[in-house]
């Protein structure tokens, strides 16, 4: 029996898993417009001057997340309290940010379900659930089966599925009005970002790219769910001939054979949208796999990984675009929030683009012409030592993990997430969730594709009892930044004890609101970062937070609900602030008197085990290179559970019972748990159940 070391670095290599201010604006504003016309094209134009709606995912095309309303500012914050609550009814990851519309709240939560709900009291008005074939995706999802939100337009909710399907419903109702598959269903894509609607087209991407697909955005019509255009944002097999000149000069930039893994570059997240330039952006994610050495093998730069899309909404035309890490080999994605802003740089006004994707570099560039303007770390960057004239970083040496492996910063997760950052005009600041998360990169250099699991290119194999100690404990935090973008540097931050806290809202009560990964929903001083108020929120908080009114109240929302990505796949971290998932809605006013909903108790020490496994210690390690490879992005390192899906070490005798029919027959597929018969045998389950008994024992 190997020594199964948990030291504080082992569990830091736990990511790997792949995974304008108007100051003469009274305070209560009128009411929402009586029997208010849909939410149409121009309501969608005007969105910014419609301050008691959130009316889209980022408030208004330009997705600063910035909300006009001041009833409840720096000086009344400290009355804020609970008004409704809607328990969303899971232990699943929660990410959407709500769409709020003449006192209608619409929600997705995890399997890409929909809830309308009644803004000013929480009472459910209608729901939706894309039904099996959702949970039947789960064999191709990374991260949690998340959803990030929902799109309205004309009378109609518009939602990605897991599964692949671009769906209409009616926003009265929640009944079906059009449903079309967006995705080859043999190949391993999903959705979890929301859709945008932009001249009555409704945009969507996927997600993949981990487990090899190629990336690519399409448009459909909002009336009846006509595709319109389909931008792929890599190159395909040039032997089957290019879609667009663009794609034809892509290929250009990649070798050897990758389109036999598709090549990645998802658009899974975010997007934005200038009316003026009527250009649309989209951000790109990383390879597959993730080493260029795999992907690429004789170099180049890979477009359109990693990059800012420039397209014309209309045909899905490339007009410009930046590619923030050229040749990506570290899963830098460039879908973090993309937010849109008039700044006034080097004495000239200037419409700009701004990001700060997982890199660690914060990007601001002319968002007419796509020039580069300027960048600098957000957090600690060792893969690069900065970046050129024209916004190309210049890497280290320590960006090269092959052979023995290297710890890099920032790691897989990166800088910062898909967390949203938000733009208040009148700070200029953009309110940043930034995180502190290293991580051990090691090429497999025998690597091969394996059809139906992730192929990033990592070893996972330092995953299995943590032999592979870099030596160095690596602290995991997080931090609330105030970036300035004019002059790319902190003005002021808040430290948390781990990482993956929320997303954020400004408002113009010069306020900011974020949740944490802790369970805490907290307001800041949007000038000063002062905490000026904090609930707790009874799970932990990813989501962005919102802001509207109905009669005269100004309400702060946020859907909370621990899970996903970090918390299923980094284990021990993730469970260090005790939280657990417990997916809900919590709305805030002034007066507001609620009763939080319940918190889930903490799990309890961890038991011994209702059987006993005969397996020696080469079958344990054997069944722990499988438990890495396979079963780790979910249940965690070493068997320990992130507080969302089922912690192993707890599991019943009667799961024990059923461990090859579950594992390899699929007997629990209906609640999300995927049989993997078309990769393991019932001795495989059986060595992966004897190094969950082993590794999963009380110490
Ligand atoms: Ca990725």
């Amino acid at each position: 029996m190997p020594a199964l070391r948990r030291t504080a670095a082992s569990i830091a290599l736990a990511w790997l898993a792949g995974c304008s201010d108007d100051a003469t604006q009274p305070a209560g504003l009128a009411p929402a417009p009586a029997a208010a016309r849909p939410v149409d094209a121009a309501r969608l134009r005007d969105a910014e001057a419609d301050a008691a709606n959130w009316l889209m995912t980022g408030r208004t095309w330009s997705e600063q997340r910035y909300s006009p309303l001041r009833q409840v500012d720096e000086a009344s914050v400290g009355g804020l309290g609970l008004a409704w609550s809607y328990d969303l009814a899971t232990p699943l990851g929660v990410e959407a940010t709500p769409i709020v519309a003449d006192g209608e709240m619409y929600v997705s939560g995890p399997w890409s379900a929909v809830t309308a709900l009644d803004a000013k009291t929480g009472a459910r008005r209608w729901s939706w659930d894309p039904g099996l074939s959702a949970r039947h995706r789960a064999r191709a999802i990374c991260c949690g089966a998340v959803n990030r939100g929902v799109a309205l337009y004309e009378g109609r909710v518009y939602v990605g599925t897991l599964d692949g399907r671009l769906v209409a419903l009616d926003a009265k109702t929640g009944a079906v009005v059009w449903d079309v598959l967006t995705v080859d269903p043999d190949e391993p894509y999903t959705i979890t970002g929301a859709p945008r609607v932009v001249g009555g087209r409704v945009v969507i991407g996927n997600g993949g790219a981990e487990f090899g697909v190629r990336g690519y955005v399409s448009a459909y019509d909002a009336r009846d769910g006509r595709m319109l255009w389909r931008t792929f944002s890599v190159p395909g097999n040039p032997a089957l001939g290019f879609e667009s000149p663009a794609l034809e000069a892509a290929a250009k930039t990649w070798t050897g054979e990758w389109w036999k893994l598709g090549g990645g570059g998802t658009v899974w997240d975010s997007m934005a949208y200038d009316p003026e330039l009527d250009l649309l952006y989209v951000g790109t994610g990383n390879g597959s796999p993730h080493a260029r050495w795999l992907r690429s093998p004789e170099g180049g730069d890979n477009l359109y990984l990693a990059s800012i899309l420039a397209l014309r909404p209309e045909t899905g035309e490339l007009v410009w675009y930046f590619q923030t890490t050229p040749g990506d080999s570290w899963d830098y994605t460039a879908t973090q929030s993309i937010v849109l802003a008039d700044l006034e740089i080097g004495g000239r006004a200037r419409r700009v683009l701004m990001q700060a994707p997982k890199n660690g570099f914060f990007y601001v560039l002319d968002r007419e012409s796509g020039e580069f303007l300027s960048a600098r770390p957000y957090v600690p960057v060792t893969w690069a030592s900065g970046v050129d004239a024209k916004g190309r970083p210049i890497e280290t040496p320590e960006a090269d993990y092959r052979g023995a492996g290297r710890m890099i910063s920032p790691g897989v997760f990166g800088g910062h997430n898909w967390h949203p950052m938000s733009f208040h005009p009148g700070t200029g600041l953009v309110y940043l969730p930034t995180q502190r998360m290293p991580a051990f990169y090691k090429l497999d250099p025998s690597f091969a594709p394996e059809r139906g699991a992730m192929n990033t290119g990592l070893d996972y194999s330092t995953f299995v009892h943590g032999s592979a100690d870099p030596g160095a404990a690596v602290a995991i935090t997080g931090a609330l930044v105030a970036w300035d973008p004019v002059a790319q540097r902190e003005v002021w931050r808040v430290e948390q004890p781990t990482a993956w806290n929320g997303g954020t809202l400004a408002t113009a009560g010069n306020l900011v609101f974020q949740g944490t990964a802790t369970g805490r929903f907290v307001a800041y001083r949007a000038s000063d970062g002062e905490r000026l108020w904090e609930a707790p929120a009874g799970t932990g908080v990813m989501a962005g937070p919102v802001s509207y009114e109905v009669e005269g109240v100004q309400y702060v929302a946020v859907a909370a609900g621990w899970g996903s990505g970090f918390a299923n796949s980094a284990g021990p971290a993730a469970t260090a602030a005790g939280v657990r998932g417990a997916g809900r809605v919590l709305a805030y006013a002034l007066g507001g008197k609620a009763s939080p909903p319940p918190t889930p108790p903490p799990l309890g020490p961890v038991p011994e085990p209702p059987v006993r496994s005969e397996a020696g210690a080469a079958e344990v390690e054997r069944g722990g290179l499988l438990y890495a490879r396979l079963c780790l992005g979910c249940h965690g390192p070493f068997a320990i559970g992130g507080g969302s899906l089922p912690d192993l070490r707890y599991s019943s005798a009667e799961t024990h019972a059923r461990f090859v029919d579950i594992v390899v027959g699929g007997a629990r597929a209906d609640l999300g748990m995927p049989g993997f018969g078309d990769l393991l045998s019932a001795e495989d389950a059986r060595l992966i159940e004897a190094y969950v008994l082993e590794v999963g024992r009380p110490r």
